[in-house]
């Protein structure tokens, strides 16, 4: 496996891959590890998480400059992701047993009828490389302090941010076997998956992986939780607050390289302030410094890989081809390592590329539309699901529409973010189940029914 700097298409380091005789070891040490780990008391499992929190937070330079190598995340935002994952540590550390605790139902006199909550097992994790650590931490804080143990493939082009992960854990004093990473491609998932010792699986990132694993595991009837792609639509109606909403829409569409699920990638803009927001979210994209992602400065760093700029430059061409008109960027930069500038699309024609797929860089596609009844049509009119970010001044306004919008969140006056206290997920083609917050420790366990006569 090979890890390659994308901002200079250098080639960093090699790992070997696991074969067959190391698949088989790490399942045979999860399965044993399970066994021991789901008798470990809930007060040491959070002991042990918050011990994770401190080791990410000691070592938070180091894995922010890996990250920043292996996939050119800006290096401010690769250290604001570790403070995150340290954040969500810190709250699973707090809050897992007010989670997991029994929930008491009504009952006949004299019986006592509860709910408690087992772990499952070990459960397989398919994660992609837009944050390395994030995905990563996000499922396995709740996941592993539930009782069950983990065994993560990541995405093959960030193995050692992968390796890193499993550092955490050692460090942080678990037992062997608790959360282990699988250094292996993606043909190699569905042998694992279809292993009686794997109970459940979780997979963040396209739409065919999602459907590859959700098949397998229908098949062997595991359950899965899917966090896929989104188009989110970013709604500015005519009483926003049009300088907050620039402001938030840059940040929404370009942070990460553009290079996350939940960034606004469709602006839908009411005609009242259509010009104006079009002029000045261009001269704020045309502000950004986009470059060198290790220098602090840096805005917007090179796309992950070479391969992926190309297919959504393809996207922009195909949608210019189509009618859509390019305001600002559409070429990628004349230097070296993969780096796309800024772009807004505007007249997107209905179809192309940019209007139906999701658009993986710092794009965005800007609607204009007559009122709030057309700019709930153009938000929905998509087959993603994940979030949305609705901009008006009126609470009520926002409150009523925010039912309207087929999503799994909506953030008004704010951009769609990540928050471990609140549940974070999809629907229609962005996948299903839940994760973060109460919602997501308990995607993994076991509601047992205990009546007691
Ligand atoms: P990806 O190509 O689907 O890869 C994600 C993971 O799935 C990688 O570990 C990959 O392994 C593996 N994989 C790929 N094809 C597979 C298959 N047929 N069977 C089993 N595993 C397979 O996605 P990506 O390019 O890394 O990430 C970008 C996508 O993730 C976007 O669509 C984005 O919206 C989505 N995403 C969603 C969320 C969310 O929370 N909803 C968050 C972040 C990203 P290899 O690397 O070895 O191919």
């Amino acid at each position: 496996m090979e890890a390659t700097n994308p901002a200079t298409g250098e080639q960093i380091a090699t790992y070997d891959e696991d074969d067959e005789g190391d698949i088989e070891a790490k399942l045979r040490t999860a399965q044993s590890t399970f066994e021991e780990w789901r008798d470990v008391p809930l007060r040491e499992r959070e002991r042990l998480l918050e011990n994770a929190g401190e080791v990410l937070r000691e070592n938070k330079e180091r894995y922010a400059r890996l990250m920043t190598e292996e996939m050119g995340k800006p290096i401010a935002q690769a250290r604001a992701e570790v403070e995150k994952c340290a954040w969500a540590c810190d709250h699973y550390a707090e809050y897992a047993h007010a989670y997991l605790a029994d929930e008491h139902h009504p009952s006949p006199p004299g019986t006592e009828v509860k709910t408690v909550h087992d772990p499952l097992g070990p459960v397989l994790a398919v994660m992609p490389w837009n944050y390395p650590f994030w995905q990563v931490i996000r499922f396995a804080a709740p996941y592993v302090t539930a009782g069950n143990v983990g065994l993560l493939k990541h995405a093959s082009n960030v193995p050692g941010c992968a390796l890193a992960l499993e550092e955490v854990f050692e460090e942080a004093g678990y037992p062997e076997g608790v959360f282990q990473t699988l250094l292996v491609g993606s043909s190699k998932i569905d042998g694992v998956l279809r292993d009686d010792r794997i109970r459940a699986a979780t997979l963040t990132g396209s739409g065919p992986a999602g459907r590859t694993v959700a098949e397998t595991a229908g098949n062997q009837l595991k359950k899965t939780v899917l966090e896929l792609g989104g188009s989110d639509p970013f709604v500015v109606l005519d009483d926003a607050d049009l300088e907050a909403a620039v402001e938030t829409g840059v940040t929404a569409r370009t942070q990460n390289g553009g290079q996350s699920c939940i960034a606004a990638k469709r602006f839908v803009v009411h005609t009242d302030v259509y010009d104006e927001y079009v002029d000045r979210l261009v001269d704020a994209f045309e502000a950004l410094t986009v470059g060198d992602p290790t220098a602090e400065e840096t805005d917007v760093g090179p796309q992950a890989d070479p391969d992926l700029m190309a297919e959504l430059h393809e996207q922009v061409t195909q949608s210019i081809e189509a009618g859509a008109t390019v305001v600002t960027g559409g070429e990628p930069l004349d230097r070296e390592g993969a780096f796309y500038p800024p772009t807004v699309l505007t007249d997107v024609p209905e179809g192309c590329p940019a209007d139906t797929e999701e658009t993986f860089g710092p794009v965005a596609t800007v609607y204009e539309v007559a009122d709030e009844d057309e700019a709930i049509d153009v938000a929905n009119d998509t087959r993603f699901g994940l979030g949305a970010s609705l901009w008006t001044d009126d609470r009520e306004r926002a409150q009523r529409l925010a039912r309207e919008v087929e999503a799994g969140c909506v953030y008004i006056n704010q951009m769609t973010k990540s928050d471990p206290r609140v549940p974070f997920g999809g629907i229609k083609d962005a996948g299903y189940g839940r994760e973060l917050s109460e919602a997501g420790i308990k995607e993994f366990v076991n509601r047992k029914t205990v009546w007691t006569e």
